[in-house]
């Protein structure tokens, strides 16, 4: 692995300083604070090509990897923009259509996602099943060679914003199925489809990007709607699991180190005893660690998208990385909390809101006690325990 990045690179790396001139972390705190999806920043980096950056270049993206976006998702990160929105559509949406549609369904979705006119999002928690993703209950019953799908999904990012979901659901009784992870389907399911619901969930994190419960009521799929093969949705959903840690890290690592750079500005201005409070160790040294936790974790990440890349097994450093970024985001966002006193939990500070990003990533959208099982029973080969 090259420590340098090439021009190109460096240059989607920097994007997050660019477009930050235009869209700056204000603005993103304002839709946060309104649950408001930034949509004039959406349009901003889809037209300068980002959102299509792991789209092949035969369907209008830029035929980029996962270690290009998540250097765009981290520079992003860097200048206070952290979209979840990134990570479930450009990422594991249009990825998964990207690396399992048919030519026919490519055509059809990509150019205009890539292009931005349409949104993906993606569908697999429900209410009853939670983190263990095999007890998913929504049901895609056969009728000959269409589906009915029935069932529900909960905590779906961006569904409001969104044309299209990639949802996962059930398509042989797992009292059928010979390995548990058969019998289940990845369908791409118009959201303005007769019998789709949804309603938004009160959330408490300040994000712009709004949470929903979706409902599905006979809602009729045909097997154009089908990604993959049926009843083996989980050998392609295996293939998301990475990407999804890895992007979710780089968000980590970009808040935290936005949040120290912050913290940095504000303890060298601010005088309440003799000299700047940033002079005193008991103000550096939290930042300091973190800061160390936060490059580690950057360092890491890089490595499990540049092993996913190039198509090596990069399960260990991915979940080490989605451990160790969600944790040193949450350490930066805390000493910087701490370091602006009472200022941080101003409105015009705006770190106590950051607080609740940062601390969202460690449970969402894959928990801490997940990925230390995964290093736990797959690095470390301990035994399991389910
Ligand atoms: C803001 C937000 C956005 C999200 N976006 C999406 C989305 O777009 N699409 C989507 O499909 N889902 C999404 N999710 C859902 C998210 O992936 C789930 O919340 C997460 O997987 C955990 O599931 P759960 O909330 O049901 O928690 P549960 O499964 O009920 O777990 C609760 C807690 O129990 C512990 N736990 C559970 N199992 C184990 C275990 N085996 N070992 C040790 N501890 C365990 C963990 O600490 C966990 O946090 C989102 C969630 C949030 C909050």
């Amino acid at each position: 692995m090259d420590f340098v990045l090439s021009p190109e690179q460096r240059m989607i790396y920097d994007y997050g300083a660019k477009v930050s001139q235009s869209f700056d972390h204000k603005y993103w705190l304002e839709n946060a604070r309104q649950n408001r999806f930034p949509e004039e920043l959406w349009r901003q980096t889809a037209q300068d090509g980002f959102v299509g950056l792991m789209v092949d270049q035969a369907y209008g993206g830029s035929g980029l990897g996962l270690f290009e976006m998540a250097l765009l998702i981290e520079g992003m990160s860097n200048h206070g923009l952290p979209l979840l929105m990134y990570v479930v559509g450009p990422t594991m949406a249009m990825g998964h259509i990207n690396q399992h549609g048919t030519p026919e369904q490519k055509s059809r979705y990509l150019p205009d996602a890539a292009a931005g006119t349409t949104m993906f999002c993606f569908a697999i928690t429900e209410p009853n099943a939670g983190s263990n993703a095999m007890r998913i209950q929504s049901v895609a019953k056969a009728n000959g060679e269409r589906f009915k799908l029935n069932g529900s999904k909960v905590f779906i990012t961006g569904v409001d914003v969104c044309d299209y979901a990639v949802v996962v659901a059930r398509t042989t009784p797992h009292d059928q199925v010979k390995r548990k992870t058969d019998g289940f389907t990845v369908f791409i399911l118009d959201l303005k489809a007769r019998g789709v619901d949804y309603q938004p969930i009160n959330m408490s994190v300040v994000n712009p990007e709004l949470q929903f419960t979706l409902y599905f009521d006979d809602v009729d799929l045909g097997p154009e709607d089908v990604l993959g093969e049926v009843d083996k949705g989980f050998n392609i959903l295996f293939d998301l699991l990475n990407p999804e840690r890895v992007t979710v890290a780089a968000m980590a690592c970009g808040i935290g180190r936005f949040a120290i750079e912050k913290a940095v500005a504000y303890t060298s201005e601010r005088v309440v005893f003799d000299g700047p409070i940033g002079a005193y160790q008991g103000v550096q040294h939290p930042l300091a660690a973190a800061k160390t936790q936060v490059e580690l974790s950057s360092l890491m990440l890089r490595q499990a998208a540049w092993q996913f890349d190039r198509g090596e097994a990069a399960g260990a450093a991915a979940n080490m990385a989605k451990y160790a970024g969600a944790e040193a985001g949450i350490m930066a966002v805390e000493a910087a909390l701490q370091a602006h006193g009472g200022n941080g939990f101003t409105h015009e500070y705006g770190l106590y809101d950051l607080y609740s990003m940062a601390r969202l990533l460690r449970t969402a959208p894959i928990n801490r006690e997940l990925i230390l099982n995964y290093i736990g029973e797959r690095v470390l080969g301990m035994p399991r325990s389910y």
